[in-house]
């Protein structure tokens, strides 16, 4: 982070690439007051060769991360109605969805439910209807569609132009045919950037100073990390096939160049297709070919691009992978039947393990700032946010699905990027679960227990690399004691199983053991640890050894950054359970130079165990001398105890809101004590809970859960610690118990048209006997006993909000 009112002159403010994410950083920021911006781009004006000379521009903006629908929102608002010369910027000629699958069809009433959760406008039509949006399709296999009249076309070189012209306006230098070949860095700080021409002759480089550097390299972006930055990046750049038909006689004539299309954008997701008119063409994209990732050194170089003419984000077509695209317009379009295809390409752009960009600070380096793997859709919204957090240190929204550094170390390898991005091309227009596990690069990481978990027939999901139990299979046997047992219909019984609902009831009634060695957890010790902790911390942290403290880290807005478990374990010594690799990086920007203070990764060489129900002390006391009982070790209280002579490190918290501990083992007692537990556990019918049961458990405590429930946006008060002001987050049960959401629903008052909030959590409350969901709402409407609806696919489920928790309020269970 750069504090800039430490400059005694205006910063200084480089930016590496001119496509459309660099071109509206350089206008959001000079329009934020920075005067003294310089864009470098290797390529010509305004066409530079990159992504966003070639991109088609379609801009649908529903997505399922709140988020990235609201920065491809601010995309579309900012350039609708602007012009240059004759060229519009934006055309909303909607966006028509159709589905030819009944899957597809079922999955269009979810797509419409997340556009009207984030304040999309959007209707689910039928075949006729669809016919009518769309002249010309052939509706014959079309079961209906989805029409979001409000998407529509960027021209994106138009885009670029615009943006950067008004920076120039406002004092911003555009250098074209210039390359960035390092960046410099002392002392922690960015300096500057060296600069060669293009082509380059035997130029040297030229250093040009900057305080701070952002970089909008678009797909050169892995090379810029690898290259310039000695960091491996997660994207990948792809190929991807796009390509324009002849002249279709029925409509030469009949479209001008400049109206270009009056036909909303069309999207055939059974197909990975997508079209729109060009005048008298029809333009297509395909997703529905291999993954083609590329190493940096596949794509031309600058100088090549001089020399030769040829645009780096253009390779020649595959004809074998887009053929059958071509068929498949041809079959949905009749219009298309006696037109040849005239030509196409395979552009290229970046993809990423989970679809979202690579914003943010680096670490270590104040000054630098990746902006990268952004789509033409987010671009605007995404170079408004990047402007907000470097000039004001607030970007306004919630960036933990945004920032770069979510993704640990431990995990991150260029094996990770490829497969990842490669898994996320294939899915660009699947029907995915929110719960659909990856299946690629799987077993990267396994905690001690893991042989006994196969043995119980585990379900596995991925964790940040880590293999973790859903619902083990071993417990099959006692779904049938449940007595009534819960049924779910095909999308929310996905990835789930009637045992979360047996796991849950053993931990409420008798003991089950968790595998929570995914946790993410930091050591934070050295002198000044005491110190750091406590100005990041909303809580005091200074109490005695020992204590437990559960606060949040909030940034200078009060915005909630994460929550976090801090154990005291000596005077400058303190372990955090956090919510991942972000906190580490946040941690470590509060640290000032010269300090003292430690921040050390601790879960590759720890396994813990929670082990929670009312049974859970009979348990532990047979295996250990140490007093474990309600007074010898009390409620939010740690205590280094031996189980079995194996050391472990007992916090008595509970996430699931019953009596127990984490234990924290060192690795290599991981299995011995699981394996202790679980013989002294037999006398109580001990079982191993999966994370199914464990977030069913969580909910009816109304413990949140960061990132879902509350996020940066939202203030403690507002996340229901105290009195809200805006929006407040509620309990909500479902009317029928028997009914199921699993969160990103729009909520409506009854009978109403426009959502009023949206559910973050959801699950079955087994032991409460309801269906929960959480909610953000308006506060008038957040009080108990308002009965509101929940749109689920085409169905509205009746729901009433809750005084929370539903589960043990006064906490006794805990506390046994
Ligand atoms: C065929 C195709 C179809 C697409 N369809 C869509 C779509 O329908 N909707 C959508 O939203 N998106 C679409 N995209 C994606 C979209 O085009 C890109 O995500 C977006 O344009 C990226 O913009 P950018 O500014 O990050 O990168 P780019 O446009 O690639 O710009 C990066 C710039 O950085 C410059 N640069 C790199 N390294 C250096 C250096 N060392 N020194 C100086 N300059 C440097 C490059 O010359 C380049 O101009 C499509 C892309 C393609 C290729």
């Amino acid at each position: 982070m750069t504090d800039l009112s430490q400059l005694a002159h205006q910063p200084k403010v480089v930016i590496i690439g001119l496509g459309v994410v660099g071109a509206a950083l350089a206008d959001e920021l000079t329009l934020r007051g920075m005067g003294r911006v310089t864009v470098f781009d290797q390529g010509p004006l305004y066409e530079t060769g990159g992504s966003s000379s070639h991109a088609p521009g379609f801009v649908f903006q529903t997505t399922p991360n709140r988020t990235m629908s609201l920065l491809a929102r601010r995309t579309m608002d900012k350039l609708d109605g602007q012009s240059l010369g004759d060229q519009w910027l934006v055309k909303r000629a909607g966006g028509l969805e159709i589905a030819t699958t009944p899957a597809r069809m079922h999955d269009l009433h979810r797509r419409w439910g997340l556009a009207t959760a984030w304040g999309i406008p959007a209707r689910v039509v039928d075949p006729e209807e669809a016919g009518r949006l769309w002249p010309g399709l052939d509706t014959g296999a079309v079961l209906g569609a989805l029409h979001t009249p409000t998407d529509g076309i960027v021209k994106s070189v138009a885009a670029v132009r615009w943006q950067a012209e008004r920076a120039i306006d406002r004092g911003a230098r555009i250098v074209p045919s210039t390359r960035v070949t390092a960046i410099r860095r002392s002392g922690g700080r960015v300096q500057g950037v060296e600069v060669v021409p293009v082509p380059r002759g035997d130029a040297e480089p030229e250093f040009v100073a900057a305080d701070i550097v952002i970089s909008a390299g678009g797909l050169w972006g892995p090379g810029i990390a690898r290259d310039l930055l000695g960091f491996e990046l997660p994207m990948v750049p792809m190929e991807h096939g796009f390509g324009w038909s002849r002249p279709v006689p029925g409509l030469v004539g009949k479209i001008s160049p400049l109206t270009e299309m009056v036909r909303p954008m069309l999207r055939h997701q059974d197909f990975s297709l997508y079209l729109r008119e060009y005048a008298d063409r029809i333009g297509i994209g395909a997703y529905n070919h291999r993954p083609m990732p590329l190493e940096p050194e596949q794509i031309a170089s600058a100088d090549e691009f001089a020399a030769t003419g040829v645009h780096p984000a253009i390779h020649p077509l595959t004809w074998a992978d887009f053929e059958p695209t071509w068929d498949e317009a041809r079959r949905l379009l009749p219009e298309l039947r006696g037109v040849d295809f005239d030509e196409g390409f395979n552009g290229i752009f970046s993809f990423t393990p989970d679809g979202g960009p690579m914003l943010g600070p680096v670490p270590g380096a104040d000054g630098l700032w990746l902006a990268q793997a952004v789509w033409v859709t987010q671009s605007a919204g995404v170079a408004q946010v990047v402007a907000d957090w470097i000039v004001r240190d607030d970007p306004g929204v919630d960036t933990h699905g945004l920032e770069y550094t979510r993704f640990d170390p431990a995990v991150v390898s260029h094996r990770f990027s490829v497969e990842r991005a490669s898994q996320a091309y294939d899915e660009v227009y699947d029907v995915v679960h929110p719960h659909d596990p990856t299946n690629r690069l799987r077993g990267l990481r396994t905690s001690p227990f893991y042989p006994r978990q196969v043995e119980l027939g585990a379900v596995f999901e991925e964790a940040n690399g880590w293999e973790r139990p859903t619902w083990y299979e071993a417990n099959a046997h006692l779904v049938a004691s449940l007595g009534v047992v819960p049924r779910r219909d095909d999308w929310s019984g996905r990835n789930w199983s009637p045992i979360a609902a047996a796991e849950a009831h053993a931990t409420r009634n008798g003991v089950a053991l968790y595998d929570m060695s995914a946790l993410s957890r930091l050591e934070v010790s050295g002198p000044g640890a005491t110190q750091l902790l406590n100005r990041v911390a909303s809580g005091n942290i200074d109490r005695t050894i020992g204590s437990v403290v559960y606060t949040l880290l909030l940034d200078h807005n009060g915005g909630v950054l994460s929550d976090v478990t801090i154990t005291r374990l000596d005077d400058e010594q303190y372990m955090l359970g956090t919510n991942g690799h972000l906190d580490k990086v946040w941690l470590e920007s509060q640290l000032a130079a010269g300090s003292g203070v430690r921040i050390r990764d601790l879960a590759g060489g720890e396994a813990v165990i929670g082990l929670w129900g009312p049974r859970a002390r009979d348990v532990l006391a047979s295996l250990t001398t140490d007093d474990v009982s309600h007074e010898g070790l009390r409620y939010f209280r740690a205590k280094r105890i031996r189980i079995a002579g194996a050391a472990a490190l007992a916090l008595r918290v509970s996430y699931v809101g019953e009596l127990g501990w984490e234990l924290y083992l060192s690795a290599d007692n991981g299995l011995y004590v699981w394996d202790r537990l679980w013989e002294a556990g037999q006398a109580h019918g001990i079982v191993a809970g999966g994370r199914r049961a464990f977030n069913a458990l969580r909910l009816e405590k109304g413990y949140r859960s960061f990132g879902t429930d509350m996020t940066r946006e939202h203030s403690p008060e507002e996340a229901g610690v105290a009195f809200a002001v805006r929006q407040r987050l509620a309990c909500l049960t479902l009317d029928d118990p028997g009914a199921v959401v699993l969160g990103n629903e729009p909520v409506f008052v009854p009978g109403g048209a426009a959502a009023v909030g949206y559910v973050t959590s959801a699950d079955q409350g087994y032991s409460v006997g309801c269906s929960i969901a959480y909610a953000w709402l308006p506060p008038e409407l957040a009080e108990p006993g308002t009965s509101l609806e929940i749109a689920y696919f085409a169905e509205r489920y009746p729901a009433t909000v809750r005084a929370e928790p539903l589960f043990d309020p006064e906490g006794t269970h805990i506390r046994r």
